[in-house]
């Protein structure tokens, strides 16, 4: 009898704590990104009984230095592994910082339905209890599932499956820091086998309408911190620093304060979009009246790192406020 072959799978490192190493076993923080892709691999050698393992190193940086560029280029080296008959997923190792933001631009710009996992770790893997080594295998089991096509792009960390659109970093130090309070979790892995629950509802990778084969640049979008007392001021130096977009990390429910409007009436007479987010991290903006008069575009439920990631992309393709609102709806 011939065994079955084992599925293809990529792993792509860009760094984070799950490549990290620390001073001492109990020294959780101050740690240094020293570990490739390689020798991540080589800690949890049980990873080679799940699939046909080939590793690269994108990159190698904590995820605080994640450039436009570096997206851009990680969505191209996705993209081109995954055309790729003998690869049927890719895993991608991640600082856990700006993940979720990584993540979803990954869900809006992958063309393929074969798994896309990203993966971290919160301890560094010179720490006792380490969670980078059982993420990193649970991130491969997933990957080379075919449970896992076509849900978007996923985030494997603490047994949990996350879908890139709902997640997002919310404790500076818990292992269970990514969640998404009103959609929940996709799923779970534990003990070896893969539990999917749902899928997202929104558009994503066969279904998104944003390319960025070729790309070499995307439109600069700055966030806005909305707080008692805020100025207009960092409008006016957004503007005049050249930014194509604005995503307001507004109080609330998106609320239009007065330097919002003041905010809001100059980007407009620049042709710079501006995005109502919010900074509770839960729920969705609810559309205003004064959105027309204003331009102003409601972010739906996306925080203000992924209503700009969003927008980024929106306004590669148009500045008109009512179709990026559409795109706000839909993705
Ligand atoms: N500082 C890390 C990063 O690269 C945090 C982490 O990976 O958990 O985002």
């Amino acid at each position: 009898m011939t065994m079955p072959s084992l599925p293809g799978i990529v792993l792509l490192g860009t760094g984070g704590t799950i490549a990290a190493t620390a001073p001492g076993t109990t020294t959780l923080t101050d740690y240094t990104v020293t570990q490739g892709i390689d020798s991540l691999l080589t800690a949890v050698p049980e990873i080679n009984a799940l699939a046909r393992l080939r590793c690269s190193q994108v990159f190698n940086v904590e995820s605080h230095a994640i450039t436009n560029k570096m997206l851009l280029k990680l969505a191209g080296r996705v993209n081109k592994e995954l055309s790729d008959p003998a690869v049927d997923g890719v895993v991608i190792t991640h600082g856990t910082d700006t993940l979720e933001e990584t993540a979803y631009f990954l869900n809006l710009t992958i063309k393929s339905r074969k798994p896309v996992v990203v993966v971290g770790a919160m301890r560094p893997g010179s720490a006792i209890s380490a969670d980078g080594p059982l993420n990193l295998f649970n991130a491969v089991l997933l990957a080379a599932s075919k449970q896992a096509q076509g849900h978007g792009v996923l985030v494997m960390l603490n047994d949990r499956i996350s879908a890139a659109r709902y997640t997002s970093k919310t404790h500076s130090t818990q292992l269970d820091t990514f969640r998404s309070p009103d959609q929940g979790y996709l799923g779970q892995v534990h003990n070896g086998k893969i539990h999917i629950f749902q899928t997202p509802t929104t558009r994503h990778t066969t279904q998104s309408d944003f390319d960025v084969a070729g790309v070499k640049s995307l439109p600069w979008v700055d966030i806005i911190y909305d707080h008692q007392d805020a100025g207009v001021h960092l409008y006016e130096a957004s503007i005049k620093a050249g930014a194509q977009g604005i995503v307001i990390a507004a109080t609330g429910n998106g609320s239009v304060s007065t330097t919002v409007k003041k905010g809001a009436r100059l980007a407009a007479r620049s042709n710079v979009v501006c995005v109502r987010s919010s900074r509770v991290g839960a729920g969705v903006v609810s559309e205003s009246d004064a959105d027309d008069k204003l331009r102003l575009v409601s972010g739906n439920s996306l925080n203000p790192q992924k209503a700009r990631i969003l927008l980024m992309l929106a306004l590669g393709k148009t500045r008109d406020p009512k179709t990026i609102q559409s795109y706000f709806d839909q993705y």
